[in-house]
């Protein structure tokens, strides 16, 4: 079986593909760590790992051929969950893994506002909080470091609201397609992890 997940900005998306491999004993694929996993030796990985590292998106065709090896490779042949390929109908014209289901977590504007803009993230190693569900032990400071916790500029509200507009413009068109095909299973992603994965487990057998 192959799930495709989908989730608006603070769904909690990544969190539920992580519980949801564990359930059906699926490898989840993350797009953005298949390419930070890129071995030195790959023919691409100088050319992704420069684009990563300018914040550039890596070329498209480079990353649905490094999907494409990734799921061919063992462990893969019983399917997996995708996060981060299929949202756009471009993605799916260079690779097209042929989804069994797609699974769309939607919360509502103010939660993923409400989310994100108490999430901190550590200056030096990276580690995230939220000063509301998950604060450090004190206050600005990180439990594993000892780094000064900031606001991403990504996490303040203007940016949010950009990205929740990204992301509902660039993925209407394949949602649809999705809904179309009867594939589409959409998901409240407000209540708790645990809550929502009941939804999804629940709606998986239906
Ligand atoms: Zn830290």
């Amino acid at each position: 079986m192959k799930i495709l997940l989908m989730g608006t900005v603070g769904s909690g998306k990544g969190t539920q593909g992580e519980m949801l491999s564990k359930h059906l004993g699926l490898p989840l694929v993350s797009v953005g760590q298949a390419l930070r996993d890129l071995k030195p030796g790959h023919p691409w990985y100088r050319e992704i790992n420069d684009a990563l590292l300018a914040g550039h998106l890596a070329p498209q065709d480079k990353v649905a051929e490094i999907l494409k090896e990734t799921v061919s490779g063992p462990g893969y042949e019983k399917g997996y969950i995708m996060d981060g390929w299929g949202r756009t109908t471009e993605d799916l014209v260079f690779f097209d893994p042929t989804y069994d289901k797609v699974f769309l977590i939607n919360i509502p504007r103010e939660l993923s506002l409400a989310r994100l803009s108490t999430r901190r993230t550590c200056e030096s190693c990276g580690a995230v909080y939220n000063i509301v569900s998950k604060p450090p032990k004190v206050e600005g400071v990180c439990d594993k470091c000892g780094g000064a916790l900031k606001q991403r500029d990504d996490d303040k509200e203007e940016a949010i609201l950009r990205r929740l507009e990204i992301f509902k413009n660039e993925t209407s068109v394949q949602i649809e397609k999705f809904r179309s095909d009867g594939i589409l299973i959409e998901v409240d992603g407000s209540g708790s992890p645990e809550e929502v994965f009941e939804e999804v487990k629940k709606k998986l057998q239906e």
